[in-house]
């Protein structure tokens, strides 16, 4: 029933070999469409073609690469809200929560059409007597990009525009269960003049994944999603060879000091934590409240909690969307459930919320959590969902060795009017991505996005400058020319000058 989401392979749709799966509205529970799911041949005729047009691809011309990143950005921008209802319908994130994702990864795209800047090598006159020596970047050839299901457009923006602009060509493989955009990306990119078969979709699960990480005609491998599945690709990719960056969970702290603007604090840790019913890895679902901040904190947060309108995500008047699945939902009530029983205070009860005329969607309502124990796996665990639990600390190094507690470090915030400890709290924390009074500390397109520890398997952090070194080898190249009448004595020594 619905409509038909096929694989995108050398300019045009098909079926592939494998199975299908219904594709879902998180809103209603109603099935909308049928993915076609593919396997190692679907993946092995997608890499054939992407090998041969990769071949030619490298050969054109920086200049021409950048027209057609331009034009593509031109057309993204005019297809904003046919995207937008696509990702908000199969997602159930608002359209203005989509249409911002689409916006941030056009930051990608547009630090992608100055690779001509990026691409630039060294060169040195007279290294030795007679001789220079300059580097080149060049592409590693056939790339793939393996993305999770909370961000259908952006997260494999960070990919796509920086693989293509340096000559690669470019296999995306995205989440079942909104798969939608990236077709129409691949109908932009060909539009936009593109040559078949540098950018493809190959839909599928484990079996895709597995094969993609492990064909021989794959030189690197891009994953975002969770920690387990990261290190599982990290895992069969490295060990095929592969160059890999795997992009993993969260457990993203927010610290609120004694002398923040708690009010400020409050609505910018709702919004971190709610936002998309906090199905982002770079949500806020701890706040770490600091000695005299607790009580000030727990009121304001409450009431920025219970003035959310919980709805579907294509009612102007929604602020907090359904979540994925039923099992998602399942996973938070259960979660929640579990808190309780250890005798957590639950400030604000989302487990009960009914949407009325949306009775079978995954709905569930923001949720505080606080006096719960450092061990217990509700605060521990990435929950993936609308759910903030406030941990309280003395002092701001019980605040710093609590964030530094967590196995994940990709995000962290601190809300301060102290210089003194922003400073310090930026020097301290064992995480990647740092916000001083700002909570989803998402770093912009042309610097480079990524956490450490348990969120990141792999040298290079997404996009920017990271993503250009990590889609690009460099070669070294030593030069001389000598007369045609020069002649020098050999000598088996070292050169030195
Ligand atoms: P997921 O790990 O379930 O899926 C990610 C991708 O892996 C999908 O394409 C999926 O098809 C594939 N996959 C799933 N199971 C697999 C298996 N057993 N073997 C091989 N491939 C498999 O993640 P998700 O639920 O789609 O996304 C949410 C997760 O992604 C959260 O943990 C979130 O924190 C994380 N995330 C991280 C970042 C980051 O930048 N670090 C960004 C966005 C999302």
């Amino acid at each position: 029933m619905g409509y038909d989401v096929q694989h995108w392979i050398d300019g045009r749709e098909e079926t592939g070999g494998g199975s299908t799966q219904p594709i879902m509205d998180p809103a209603t529970g109603a099935e909308v469409g049928t993915l076609h799911l593919g396997d190692e041949s679907t993946v092995d005729r997608a890499v054939q073609v992407a090998a041969d047009a990769q071949k030619e691809w490298a050969k054109v011309s920086l200049a021409r690469r950048t027209q057609i990143l331009y034009r593509m950005r031109e057309l993204m921008i005019e297809h904003t809200e046919e995207i937008a209802a696509v990702i908000s319908r199969e997602h159930g994130k608002t359209v203005g929560d989509a249409k911002g994702e689409i916006a941030r990864g056009l930051e990608t795209l547009e630090f992608a059409t100055s690779i001509t800047q990026d691409l630039k090598g060294g060169f040195s006159q007279n290294v030795s007597t007679g001789v220079d020596a300059h580097t080149l970047r060049q592409p590693l050839g056939v790339t793939v990009g393996i993305t999770p299901f909370n961000f259908p457009a952006m997260v494999p923006f960070w990919m796509h525009p920086v693989a293509i602009a340096t000559g690669n060509a470019f296999i995306l493989k995205p989440s079942e269960r909104d798969p939608s955009a990236s077709n129409l990306v691949a109908r932009l990119y060909q539009e936009a003049g593109l040559p078949e078969g540098v950018f493809q979709v190959v839909h599928g699960g484990r079996i895709v994944v597995d094969a993609l990480c492990t064909h021989k005609g794959v030189s690197a491998v891009s994953f975002v999603g969770s920690t387990p599945i990261a290190q599982h690709v990290h895992r069969v990719a490295s060990a095929a060879g592969k160059r890999v960056q795997a992009l993993g969970g969260a457990n993203n702290h927010a610290v609120v000091m004694p002398d923040a603007n708690i009010e400020f604090a409050a609505s910018q840790v709702a919004s971190g934590a709610f936002g998309s019913a906090g199905e982002r890895c770079m949500a806020v679902p701890v706040a770490v409240t600091v000695g005299d901040a607790h009580e000030a904190f727990m009121t304001a947060i409450a009431a920025e909690a219970t003035r959310l309108v919980v709805g579907p995500g294509d009612d102007p008047s929604t602020d907090m969307p359904p979540l994925i699945t039923p099992e998602a939902r399942e996973r938070v009530i259960r979660m929640t459930d579990e808190a309780e029983q250890a005798g957590a205070t639950i400030v604000v009860d989302g487990r009960g919320l009914v949407v009325e005329g949306h009775e079978n969607g995954n709905f569930v309502g923001p949720t505080i959590i606080t006096d719960l124990a450092a061990d217990h796996p509700t605060y521990t665990e990435e929950v993936f969902g609308p759910v903030l639990v406030v941990m309280h600390v003395n002092n701001f190094d019980e605040a710093i060795e609590l964030v530094n507690s967590s196995p994940f470090g990709n995000g962290t915030a601190i809300f301060t009017d102290s210089g003194h400890y922003a400073r310090r709290f930026e020097d301290e924390v064992q995480v990647g991505m740092i916000g001083i009074n700002v909570p989803i500390p998402t770093p912009v397109g042309y610097y480079s996005f990524g956490g450490w520890n348990d969120s990141l398997f792999g040298e290079h952090h997404a996009h920017g400058p990271e993503g250009v070194s990590f889609y690009t080898r460099q070669k070294a190249v030593t030069t001389r020319w000598p007369a045609q009448n020069e002649s020098v004595e050999s000598s088996m020594s070292f050169p030195t000058h």
